[in-house]
């Protein structure tokens, strides 16, 4: 039975994705309850898994809610701060779901929050407020060298993975990331190609590893060319891949 993945809206622009097989369902980061409900009520699904990336609100509000319709498992990183009953996972360890059938692995990815972490198989990455197209979370607890580690880690993985963030930040980050790299013609031309689906109210997402190292900022830190724009900015010299994330993501703050 082939999976199909869905963006449901929430909020003003998250995207809590859900994975079914047409009877069975996984959300991801159910930050509300009520269009996850809809959803699984209009195409007639059991919830069985509910995973979580981060302990945000605006990821885990719905998770109560919906684990009171039906039980489901709900697998998170070890955190106090979630409020819910959950399986905690943690690097390396394998989420073996069945229906769907899904299994993923899990891995850190400390810098938005210090115990977020990312769900990944040989398709897909769910990478929660790591990583957006054309940017990344803003760094609210870990530190840049974190951050970047946790990024490296990310850009290992095949390049040919689809990637769910879950904001629909990609027309203001392709502004930002024209400013950190006016030389770079793939983020024009990718702001020409997410105009013309934003226009059509279709989303920017999935993306995938390989359109990120071409068109993310904050996977490219480690270049001559971004590091050279970034010292410019900020008049100051810049050669390390840290200290550009660092000073990258500054910049991006108060753009
Ligand atoms: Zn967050």
């Amino acid at each position: 039975m082939s999976l199909t993945i869905h963006p449901i809206p929430a909020f003003n622009d998250n995207y809590i994705w859900i994975v079914h097989d047409g009877s069975h369902a996984v959300v991801i980061d159910p930050g509300d309850a009520q269009p996850v409900k809809q959803y699984l009520q209009d195409h007639q699904l059991d919830l069985t898994t509910i995973l979580i990336t981060h302990h945000h609100y605006d990821h885990v509000d719905g998770v109560s809610e919906l684990c009171g319709l039906q039980s489901c498992d709900v697998f998170a990183p070890q955190d106090q701060r979630m409020p819910f009953a959950y399986q905690a996972v943690s690097e390396g360890d394998d989420v073996c779901i069945s229906a769907p059938k899904l299994e993923l692995k899990v891995v850190e990815t400390p810098g938005h929050t210090l115990t977020h972490i990312c769900y990944y198989d040989q398709l897909r990455l769910f990478c929660g407020d790591t990583l957006f197209s054309a940017g990344c979370g803003r760094m609210f607890e870990g530190t840049a060298e974190q951050f970047v580690s946790s990024l490296n880690k990310l850009k290992n993985l095949p390049p040919s993975l689809l990637v769910f963030c879950t904001h629909e930040y990609t027309l203001s980050n392709l502004l930002f990331a024209q400013h950190a790299e006016p030389d770079n013609t793939d983020i024009r031309a990718h702001q020409n190609t997410v105009n013309d689906w934003r226009s059509e109210d279709k989303p920017s997402l999935p993306s995938t590893l390989a359109l990120e190292l071409k068109i993310n900022p904050f996977l490219r830190t480690h270049l001559p060319d971004v590091q050279k724009n970034v010292s410019h900015h900020w008049q100051t010299v810049c050669d390390d891949e840290t200290r550009c994330f660092a000073l990258l993501r500054k910049w991006k703050d108060s753009f």
